[in-house]
C-alpha cells in the first residue's frame, strides 16, 4: 500500500544528519526521504515510482535497503548523470 508508505515517510523527521542524494546538494532531509523536495520532483515519474515501490519503512533506520531499492536509487543517479550538463547546472 503506497499510501501507508507515503504517510510513514511524511511523518519522519530529521532524526540524524542526512542530505539529499542529488549530486552536490547538501540540503538536509529526513533519512526516510530520498532527497529535498525540489530535487525529488526533478526525477522522472517512473524513477520516483520505482523508489517508492522498493522502499521499505524502517530501512533508513537499520541501514539495510533491499536490492531493488539500491537499484532504483542507482537508476536515479544514472538518470541525473545522463542529463545535459547545462541543464544540471541550472537545477543543481
Ligand atoms: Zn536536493
Amino acid at each position: 500500500m503506497i499510501g501507508k508508505k507515503v504517510a510513514y515517510v511524511k511523518s519522519q523527521g530529521q532524526s540524524r544528519k542526512h542530505h539529499c542524494h542529488w549530486p552536490g546538494c547538501e540540503v538536509q532531509c529526513p533519512p526516510a526521504m530520498w532527497g529535498c523536495k525540489s530535487h525529488w520532483y526533478r526525477l522522472p515519474r517512473d524513477i520516483r515510482a520505482n523508489i517508492w515501490a522498493a522502499y521499505r519503512p524502517g530501512q533508513e533506520i537499520n541501514g539495510t535497503p533491499n536490492r531493488s531499492y539500491v537499484e532504483a536509487a542507482r537508476a536515479a543517479q544514472d538518470w541525473i548523470k545522463s542529463q545535459p550538463k547545462d541543464l544540471l547546472g541550472e537545477i543543481l
